[in-house]
């Protein structure tokens, strides 16, 4: 039952509710306000477990998202825990409550960029991401009833205005730029309205009044379609570069002066120059899916690449413990630790950027032509069943090892062989096998592709369509 938080006794969640990375739901179907104070309630157990006392809490634009707060805020006070209501903005606005007011966590209220019946939930504790094993404890906890009890207090203490500082506060540019931007509704919104107009430039705002219902389109810039009404504008207007966010602000999609995106791991080979030189040898992050110009350029420079899982609490964990100032993942998550503090925040990698093109003589779509040429697939998406996509990509792996085949396998596989490389890892969130393949010429990537279907065909899985 998902609505029986209300008593005393254990709660349960619905299966699908306790992810990888975060909590998240359908709302009325699989997520209740009930969820919510039960959350409050469990995370209040493991933060007291931690030593710790106060807890920030922030909400996205969504419709659902204050009604979801007040529980969550009421699960907390009601533990004991000392609850700071930071208000609506964007999630990287939580992250930034976390790790700069006296609190030992923070709970993001937010459906990321997810349709708009979905809500959810983003959680801190102790500066560091709360994911994995943790979250499963909370389900754990919930059911078993095993709440403390407590009267917490509950103050207000929007932190926008500071947030938006902290960030204009880095942007380093000399020339003024046109700038084209699309908040698609979400939550970086009123934070993008009171940046730009800090900025030097012309800025050019789509969709930023705040709307749960994402009535403009989708608020997911790694989607092509979604980034049609940025690409007219930039053209309209003459833009040097456009900029989107997804729903809750921590993923970025960048078009050129001409229009074409730049996906995340482009976006990184000129993010990460900038970071190299003020700091040679640096080791720079990229998630399995980027592309081998990526990893090459990053060496080229100066720096030190490292390739890592997908997942961007796996990418934040691995940057802190390494010490590394720059992370960046195809999906547009992009981490500062240089001048920042590590986590992945769109709104302050756009300030990053617009200060690397404002200090060149060289444009973004130059930058982005100077770069080797490839030819590569998308982020390639298809249906696999939980029990059965890990067992695939072990298999794939065992059969490769058994061929001594050139690999790295910290996520899934990812070959390389003479005319480039192919990845297949399984989603930790989705039933589902990702695959990407890239060479250097259409004959090169065609003969990936076939490796790569002939070892799904081994495996008994019919070739997607590429
Ligand atoms: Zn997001």
């Amino acid at each position: 039952m998902a609505n029986d938080g209300g008593r005393v006794g254990g709660h349960r969640f619905d299966s699908t509710v306790l992810r990888e990375y975060d909590v998240r739901g359908i709302v009325g179907k699989t997520l209740f306000e009930a969820d919510a104070r039960a959350l409050g309630r469990a995370f209040a157990v493991c933060l007291a477990e931690a030593g710790g006392k106060r807890v920030a809490v922030g909400r996205d634009g969504r419709l659902s998202s204050p009604a979801l707060e007040q529980a969550l805020v009421q699960g907390l006070a009601e533990s004991g825990i000392d609850v700071v209501r930071v208000g609506l903005g964007p999630t990287p606005m939580l992250y930034f409550a976390a790790y700069t007011l006296d609190v030992d966590g923070g709970i993001m209220v937010t459906g990321s960029h997810n349709p708009a019946d979905y809500n959810g939930f983003k959680l801190v504790l102790r500066k560091k991401s709360f994911y994995g094993p943790e979250i499963q404890k909370l389900g754990k906890i919930a059911a078993a009833g095993a709440f403390r009890n407590g009267k917490g207090t509950v103050t207000d203490h929007p932190v926008l205005d500071d947030y938006v500082a902290r960030i204009a506060a880095d942007y380093d540019g000399k020339r003024p730029l046109t700038i084209a931007w699309d908040a698609g509704n979400g939550a970086t919104g009123e934070a993008l309205v009171k940046l730009t107009a800090t900025l030097p430039g012309r800025h050019f705002l789509l969709n930023e009044t705040i709307d749960g219902r994402f009535p403009a389109h989708h608020p997911d810039p790694t989607e092509a379609k979604n980034l049609v009404q940025l690409q007219a504008a930039v053209a309209e207007r003459r833009a040097d570069l456009g900029i989107a966010f997804d729903g809750d602000g921590d993923r970025i999609g960048v078009l050129d002066a001409q229009g074409r995106i730049l996906w995340g791991d482009q976006l990184m080979t000129v993010l990460a120059s900038d970071v190299i030189r003020e700091r040679p040898g640096a080791t720079i992050i990229a998630d399995v899916k980027a592309s081998q110009v990526l990893f090459d350029e990053i060496k080229r420079v100066g720096g030190t690449p490292l390739m890592w899982r997908t997942g961007h609490s796996i990418i934040k964990s691995k940057m802190a413990e390494i010490g590394a100032p720059l992370a960046g993942e195809m999906s547009g998550h992009i981490f500062y630790a240089d001048r920042y503090y590590g986590y992945d925040d769109a709104l302050y990698a756009a300030i990053r950027l617009i200060g690397i093109l404002g200090r060149s003589p060289q444009s973004l779509a130059e930058m982005r032509d100077r770069l080797p040429a490839v030819v590569n697939t998308p982020e390639l998406r298809f249906d696999c069943d939980d029990t059965r996509k890990f067992a695939v990509v072990d298999e794939v792996r065992a059969r490769l090892k058994q061929a001594s085949a050139e690999m790295v396998d910290i996520d899934g596989v990812r070959v390389r062989t003479k005319d480039g490389w192919w990845l297949l890892r399984a989603s930790n969130t989705q039933a589902v096998l990702v695959a990407r393949a890239e060479a250097r010429d259409a004959a090169g990537l065609e003969r990936l592709k076939q490796a790569l279907v002939a070892e799904l065909g081994r495996s008994g899985i019919a070739a997607p369509k590429f």
